[in-house]
């Protein structure tokens, strides 16, 4: 009798053994939250120092996203009221200045980017600016943090198969993390709406974690998007359950849609500028058709663009949509366009690229592009073409020698002495004094003028405002 009592006890204390190794095995979330201290991490703030990429604006499709230097970066996330604020000092990196996203920066960049709930904004100075394009990259950023994900993964009742914890937010993102041997987030993979390519992909990588009272946290954080690096990070201070209170701006909440402002300036009979936000188009009118320059941000954007245009062209059908660079917040409304039927013109070195981005799936957020099934017709400039009617000319040419990037291409209107280009020169705000040094896109854009014998009135940039040429002269300190 002993002895069978003294084996059951050996057979329980073996097979309790058992369970606790499959167990450890096969960690679950609870384990993780442990290793991490996630559950008494209510907010957390980071401080570090490295690079930073922006994405969708390489020189020409297909290369690098251009780097800036981070001097600071400081996250300030409170998980529970779902709100996220970046506050980054950059600084120029590339010497020449090359490729886009606001280069070259003289001094230092500050940018202030935040998200509470479902609002997105930035600060620009002090003035808060709504920025609902940039909302499910904020969220993905916000619960993408090691200790995000295993909140949103338990609020979600995700589960942990294996070494990977996996949970989709409708409509803003897909989200794959790899646990490692520890029980800490060592990989993110996430998969996000993008208005030009449909998805994109967007990998995080954590490690080198240390201890900061009680709580785990990553001291090195890389991240890439769409494959090409986007962050590199050296994490040098940690602040669990620091103070984060994060407040919408009325002002904020009250602008859910700025894209669909349009304002319109009638530029010449049958020409129309488009503007209201930070990115315009140019509308023209053919004899039987429209032509629309640019149709830049997103499908929002693009909506209430082509809305305004068969409002001022009623009967008339939108034919091309000229794109003056594959920069993503220039090309963003595209594919709006392309389900609509609607041919885009850009620079032979964006073809492919387009080609193929905008008859992509689009699966996290299916757009109005995805849903029509459409294949984009994409049509390539080398350096020069000319639509016409018989009555009025339309001249496109790609603009040479600015660094910004390699195929951008500028419309010119001969009868009407409009010329209408992106990012080679945005006009300052009126009274401003010139920059100083001169930029040397601006610079390049007035030799592209001299070069084509070009004789320009107005301009109509597709930032800024509606300028006589001689704004463009005085910006660089050069007459004609
Ligand atoms: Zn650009």
């Amino acid at each position: 009798m002993h002895n069978i009592l003294a084996l059951i006890a050996a057979i329980v204390v073996l097979v309790s053994s058992l369970v606790g190794a499959v167990r450890n095995a096969h960690a679950d979330l609870n384990d993780v939250a442990k290793a991490l201290g996630a559950a008494t991490v209510k907010s957390i703030q980071y401080t570090g120092t490295g690079g930073v990429n922006a994405a969708g604006q390489s020189v020409v499709p297909g290369l690098p996203w251009p780097e800036y230097n981070v001097k600071s970066h400081t996250r300030s996330v409170n998980y529970e009221t779902a709100s996220l604020r970046d506050e980054q000092v950059r600084t120029q990196a590339l010497e020449p200045a090359r490729y886009g996203g606001l280069q070259p920066i003289r001094g230092e960049q500050r940018l202030n980017l935040l998200v509470s709930g479902d609002i997105a904004w930035n600060l620009v100075g002090e003035q808060p600016a709504s920025a609902p394009i940039a909302l499910a990259d904020r969220q993905f950023q916000l619960w993408a943090t090691p200790h995000g994900i295993v909140k949103a993964a338990m609020a979600r009742n995700a589960t942990m198969q294996g070494r990977t914890i996996t949970f989709n937010v409708p409509g803003r993102f897909n989200l794959k993390a790899t646990v490692s041997e520890d029980n800490l987030i060592a990989r993110v993979e996430g998969l996000l709406p993008n208005a030009v390519v449909g998805d994109i992909p967007v990998m995080i990588d954590y490690w080198d974690y240390r201890d900061f009272g009680g709580v785990k946290f990553p001291t090195r954080i890389r991240e890439t998007t769409a494959g090409y690096p986007t962050l590199d990070l050296l994490v040098t201070d940690v602040r669990p359950n620091a103070a984060v209170d994060i407040q919408v701006p009325d002002a904020v909440r009250q602008d859910s849609n700025p894209y669909a402002r349009v304002t319109t300036q009638k530029a010449a009979d049958g020409v129309w500028y488009l503007t209201g936000g930070s990115h315009h188009s140019v509308v023209i009118e053919m004899k039987d058709h429209v032509i629309v320059v640019e149709a830049p941000l997103n499908e929002e954007r693009s909506v209430a663009v082509i809305a305004e245009t068969r409002k001022l062209v009623p009967g008339k059908p939108i034919r091309y949509v000229i794109n003056s660079h594959h920069h993503f917040d220039h090309a963003g409304g595209l594919r709006a366009f392309v389900a609509e039927g609607v041919t885009v013109i850009t620079q032979d070195v964006n073809r492919a690229f387009l080609a193929q981005a905008l008859g992509a799936p689009a699966t996290v957020r299916p757009d109005a592009q995805a849903k029509s099934g459409r294949q984009p017709t994409v049509e390539g400039v080398s350096e020069r073409r000319t639509l016409t009617d018989g009555t009025r000319t339309v001249e496109i040419y790609r603009i040479q020698g600015v660094m910004h990037h390699d195929g951008l291409l500028m419309v010119y209107l001969p009868k009407e002495k409009l010329l209408s280009q992106a990012d080679a020169y945005t006009p300052a705000p009126p009274n401003a004094t010139p920059p100083m040094p001169p930029s040397p896109f601006s610079i390049a854009l007035a030799d592209n003028i001299a070069r084509l014998k070009l004789d320009v009135g107005d301009l109509l940039p597709l930032h800024g405002r509606l300028v006589p040429v001689a704004e463009l002269y005085r910006a660089i300190g050069k007459t004609p």
